[in-house]
């Protein structure tokens, strides 16, 4: 049977059933940190735990002498940011390597230099977990947090996953007033949470493109509006290419500062 083990704060192993990583399951959890502690430790998707597992064990030959994160990756960022960044899933070789999103691999330079480039990141590079990077009013997650195989999360997985990010985004609400998408998987995958969490989100649901800008009326007396933008991803598919250029990303992301409040003083 699947698994999810949440650590209390005394450091006890509480397992729960697959079917328990819901927003109800997931209710008494009161802090992001905690939030953070507890998704490190689930186990709910057997192929992406055999996955992230194998991966960390056999490694990639040019960090053989590393020792993997290979876990969960939780979201990145503090607990109160006004901005939320939403990818697909952690990669074999980054996140699930150094257990920071977008962390050590080609898309997190793409990405965190635009955030440097923007003022939401204090530096543009993203080696280790240790580096000292921290971002400005800014979380960056995602609505898979195992590194899956060919980087695809399964439709199933996705929806298995999405307790942690209904309780995130609860948990972020009160300050959250802008989120950046990368990539029509995390646009499909959001929509529907942000729907389920207090948003109206128009039917039938925007479609994503890149430069996409959606203004989300609150559903419920204890939120308020969100702009979400879409954005292509940060994957080398795209930016080897040119389909997603460093002015692209930038531009989009200047757009959700400006509107999170995160602008230049
Ligand atoms: S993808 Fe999400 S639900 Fe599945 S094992 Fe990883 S953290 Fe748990």
């Amino acid at each position: 049977m699947c698994r999810v083990v949440t650590r209390s704060s005394a450091g006890s192993s509480r397992p729960l059933s697959a079917e328990g990583v819901s927003h109800s399951s997931l209710a008494t959890i009161n802090t992001l940190s905690q939030l953070d502690a507890a998704l490190a430790n689930c186990r709910a998707c057997p192929r992406l735990v055999t996955w992230r597992e194998r991966v960390a064990i056999e490694k990639r030959a040019a960090y053989a002498g590393q020792t993997y994160w290979g876990r969960p990756v939780p979201g990145f960022g503090p607990a109160d940011a006004a901005l939320l960044i939403v990818g697909l899933a952690p990669a074999a070789h980054g996140a699930n390597r150094t257990g920071r999103m977008f962390t050590g691999d080609r898309s997190g330079d793409v990405l965190y230099a635009a955030l440097h480039t923007v003022g939401l990141a204090n530096q543009p590079t993203s080696m280790h977990a240790g580096d000292g990077l921290a971002l400005r009013g800014t979380r960056i997650t995602a609505p898979v947090h195992c590194a899956p195989p060919e980087n695809k999360p399964t439709p199933g997985e996705r929806d298995t996953c999405r307790g942690w990010l209904d309780r995130e985004l609860d948990l972020l609400a009160p300050t959250l007033r802008a989120v950046v998408v990368l990539g029509g998987f995390g646009w499909q995958a959001l929509l529907p949470v942000l729907a389920g969490a207090g948003w109206a989100v128009p039917r039938p649901r925007p479609v994503f493109s890149h430069g996409v800008q959606v203004t989300l009326d609150a559903a419920r007396p204890d939120r308020v509006p969100l702009i979400v933008f879409g954005s292509y991803h940060v994957s080398q598919q795209n930016t080897f290419t040119g389909r997603l250029t460093p002015a692209m990303l930038c531009e989009v992301l200047r757009q959700a500062a400006n509107a999170a409040g995160l602008g230049p003083d």
